[in-house]
């Protein structure tokens, strides 16, 4: 699919995140007003709210006179589908509405952005096969053997949506249960807290019972990019023998616009080979992962930024529509707003590791960075996900998703 042109300012360039092919759905405040709906073009957040509002966009009831998407996601696919015509049809060069439209553009660096969508649950998943066997490799036994559930289904924990924050948002170090070295536990900041390269998929449409893949595929929203902070000393004692707790409750930071998953049907691809076939509920009935570069920056509180890892998302061996799919077959119903991590994406090589732990072997071989060098995550390192499609002429991006560790209170129980 070619660049579709548009009259707004900047969405034309070739390397810009928000052409008229994107349409991103935010949540933004301007000045003294409260939030309200916006969707990203060019260099500017388009108030959607006022839009419909005036009648000019018509969405067969009020949708966007709230600061979240939610209700435009419960209205269901072809809603979706109707607003993104509608507002491509407004902003494409040429639009005879362009002298209605342009008191609606607010220029992004005057904008605050918020959580675009109200988190129902959260939900992580473990799907991506270097971090698995990373993960594996580096664990006490060792010999980086995939766990032998691993090939046969998408692994996840249950998360927990209070703690999702927009990027931006300080995340300050937490205090933990970490085992000391005679074995017995103390109370203290981690001294691991690490990050997680990830995409989200955000759930649109709700379901009860079970659901197939091709389902699962169109009850997705839209992705946004996804760090799960974590803090690995913390991990490693408390997941013993259940999945992770306190070590990922402390913040999970996401970036500002949903990408719609229209947006992103150019880029469909198939995942990573399989070597063992699926049991038939889980096997996808087309190509469902996308191809999205994916990276992550590290800058220190007094120094440049380094990229530290590049990856993309066809690392990833399960698809979003897999995990939903898998996740509802005890009956387990999906709800609007909910929110599923992928797992971190790492690749084969050193420079394309999603975590920390992975990129200084557990902590064993600290890595470079302009001017120092790293293990884990120091107070204010600021941590920057960044992500984009490559399409012919134009660029799908996500915003950044970024966030500044911020040092640990002296005494957590002290008010
Ligand atoms: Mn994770």
């Amino acid at each position: 699919m070619p660049l579709l042109k548009s009259w707004v300012a900047g969405a034309n360039r070739s390397d810009g995140p928000f052409p008229l092919n994107n349409l991103p759905c935010g949540v933004f405040s301007h000045g003294d007003a409260p939030p309200r709906c916006g969707m990203a073009i060019g260099d500017f957040v388009l108030d959607v709210t006022a839009l419909e509002e005036e009648g000019l966009l018509s969405l067969g009831g009020p949708l966007l006179d709230v600061p979240y998407w939610n209700d435009l996601m419960e209205a269901g696919p072809a809603v979706w589908a109707d607003l993104r015509r509608q507002v491509t049809a407004l902003l494409r060069e040429g639009s005879s509405k362009r002298f209605l439209m342009e008191d609606h553009l607010i220029p992004l660096s005057k904008v605050t952005l918020h959580l675009p969508f109200v988190v129902a649950e959260f939900t992580d998943f473990f799907s991506g096969r270097h971090h698995a066997a990373n993960v594996a490799a580096l664990s006490r036994s060792g010999d980086g053997a995939l766990p032998a559930n691993w090939q046969h289904m998408p692994v996840g924990y249950n998360g927990r949506a209070s703690s999702v924050v927009v990027s931006g948002t300080p995340v300050r170090r937490p205090w933990g249960q970490i085992r000391s070295a005679d074995g017995t536990p103390r109370f203290a900041p981690t001294g691991r807290f690490d990050m997680e390269l990830e995409l989200g998929a955000v759930v649109g449409t709700a379901s009860d019972g079970p659901v197939t893949v091709a389902e699962a595929d169109a009850m997705i929203f839209g992705y946004v990019l996804l760090n799960d902070w974590s803090a690995r000393d913390i991990q490693a004692w408390e997941s013993q023998p259940l999945g992770p707790f306190q070590a990922k409750a402390t913040a999970t930071t996401i970036s500002p616009w949903i990408v719609m998953a229209a947006a992103l049907h150019p880029f469909r691809t198939t995942g990573q080979p399989r070597e063992v076939p699926l049991l038939p509920h889980l096997q996808e009935p087309g190509p469902m992962h996308h191809d999205i570069a994916l990276e992550v920056a590290l800058t220190p509180a007094d120094g440049p930024e380094t990229v530290i890892c590049r990856t993309t998302s066809r690392e990833l061996t399960y698809s979003a529509a897999q995990q939903i799919a898998h996740h509802t077959t005890s009956g387990c119903p999906m709800s609007v707003g909910d929110l599923l991590g992928s797992g971190t994406i790492s690749g084969a090589g050193r420079e394309s590791c999603g975590s920390l732990l992975e990129l200084s072997r557990g902590g064993k071989e600290p890595f470079a960075i302009a001017g120092a060098a790293r293990s884990f995550i120091e107070d204010h390192d600021t941590l920057t996900l960044r992500g984009q499609a490559l399409g012919d002429g134009y660029q799908i991006g996500f915003g950044q998703c970024t966030g500044q560790v911020i040092p640990a209170l002296k005494d957590p129980y002290t008010r």
